[in-house]
């Protein structure tokens, strides 16, 4: 970071400083999120924002390595007590909290000392990514839709808030001060809410929201879950972002949703393609759907996340696509016929909120983009549930079920080449660490006791 560059950020700061006194906000948290999935913190009251804007807050790089439970591991690139990073604010996503008064929020980018970006700092890989496509002329909208369900009081057991059923209008009306303070919040927070309801599993909601680009939605998906865990403390609730809050039934989804575009025009939508696809739409997707094994390393990153991706739970454990299709792991969505020109987009369905969502964000864009400079094509899409076809039939039209374990992801993740070139040998080598940390961690448990172990920590 250059000298003109911190004094551009330090009066910036002090401006917001002298804006947030005003609101009464006395501290600003600064957040990155871990390799394990999990949001970590700093925060400086609002008379250093000054300072953290232009020389950043101290932050050992051995967060790099932490896992789930707080323990760390050491990787070939990353662990060990030694060094320091600079967490900066990113001033320009800094938010007033609204449900927890008092508080700012700003997404943090790593540097090291001498002001270059920490090479694993998953934000700034993301937003490398973002470039990465705008150099070949594209762009992409995304947003992730967060999943979450409420327990009662803040004992470790989940005891579901609402009992009404799945879908049901009941569970709006039995939370529904609780599911009103959420929207207020997220509204005053500059979130744009597109949709909230209760969703299947015991105790579930989703919130979903407008799309941005691919790091801003990456932002507001952390934004969203912290606003969700505060409003649920305020209202004597412990919420879960968990994959797999109970051993059995339908886990926590943190589906991502993509659309690429070309000089204002989406590429998803007005093609001579498959449901109007273009060539470009389509090898984006194609690039994705060839790498989902891969990608789950990043996506559905946790032990739990396999107790979740499973068949017919609507979690996507088929590597395929399909119109509408909530079995496929790659689900098309044309959008309604209004604004199919710029609503059509794809969801991808077989991630869970463990994921980092910069890093995922920054895999699914890299992957994307080599299916977009390899010209990629997708294969027939599929229009039933996968499981419903025998294994023959399954094979015979290349419908793959996806990694059933961690360690299976993981070896894929190893010796993929396009997210090797887009982390970098010594982030790739730190995530698998991580990974296979958690897999020792959680070795031999049962489904109960690794619902039970992760459920509150993300
Ligand atoms: N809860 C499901 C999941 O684990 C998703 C349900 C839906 O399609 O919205 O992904
Ligand atoms: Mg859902």
């Amino acid at each position: 970071m250059e000298q003109l560059e911190r004094e551009r950020q330090a009066s910036l700061a002090r401006q917001i400083a002298v804006d947030l006194a005003t609101q009464s906000v006395v501290g600003v948290a600064l957040t990155w999120v871990d390799n394990s999935g999990i949001t970590r913190v700093k925060a400086v009251p609002v008379g250093r924002l000054e300072r953290a804007a232009a020389w950043g807050v101290g932050a050992s790089p051995v967060f790099d390595t932490f896992l789930v439970d707080d323990s760390t591991v050491v990787g070939r690139f990353a662990g060990g007590p030694v060094g320091d990073l600079r967490l900066h604010p990113d001033l320009s996503r800094l938010t007033t909290l609204a449900a927890a008064p008092g508080w700012a929020w700003a997404p943090a980018n790593r540097y090291d000392q001498d002001g270059a970006p920490h090479p694993q700092d998953a934000r700034a890989i993301a937003r490398r990514e973002v470039w990465l496509l705008a150099a070949l002329g594209f762009t992409a909208q995304a947003a992730f839709e967060v999943e979450w369900c409420v327990s009662i009081g803040d004992g470790d057991e989940f005891v579901a808030a609402c009992k009404g059923p799945g879908y049901g209008m009941t569970r709006l009306v039995e939370l529904s001060g609780y599911l009103r303070d959420l929207l207020s919040a997220l509204t005053a927070q500059a979130v744009s809410v597109e949709q909230i309801h209760p969703e299947y599993a015991a105790g579930q909601y989703e919130v979903s929201v407008a799309v941005d680009d691919p790091v801003g939605a990456a932002d507001t998906a952390v934004l969203v879950r912290e606003t969700i865990r505060t409003v649920s403390a305020r209202h004597g609730m412990r919420a879960t972002f968990g994959p797999k809050v109970l051993a059995d039934g339908v886990g926590n989804g943190f589906h991502v949703h993509l659309s690429l575009w070309r000089d204002g025009v989406n590429l998803m939508s007005g093609g001579a393609g498959r449901y109007g696809l273009t060539p470009a739409g389509e090898a984006f997707m194609a690039g994705i759907l060839a790498r989902l094994p891969a990608l789950l390393a990043l996506g559905a990153p946790s032990v739990a996340s396999y107790l979740r991706l499973i068949p017919s739970h609507w979690a996507g454990a088929f590597a395929c696509w399909g119109l509408e299709n909530r079995e496929a792991a790659m689900r098309f969505v044309t959008g309604a016929l209004a604004d199919r020109a710029t609503a059509a987009n794809v969801e991808v369905k077989c991630f869970d909120a463990a994921a980092n969502p910069y890093l995922l964000m920054a895999g699914l864009l890299a992957a994307g983009r080599a299916g977009l400079t390899s010209e990629a094509t997708l294969p027939e899409p599929v229009e039933v549930d996968p499981a419903s076809l025998d294994p023959q039939t399954r094979a015979a039209r290349g419908i793959l079920a996806l990694p059933g374990t961690l360690e299976d992801a993981v070896v894929t993740f190893e010796s993929d080449p396009v997210l090797g070139e887009a982390l970098g040998a010594a982030l790739v080598d730190t995530v698998a660490t991580v990974r296979r940390g958690e897999i020792a961690l959680l070795a031999n448990a049962d489904a109960a006791t690794i619902a039970a172990r992760t459920r509150w920590r993300y």
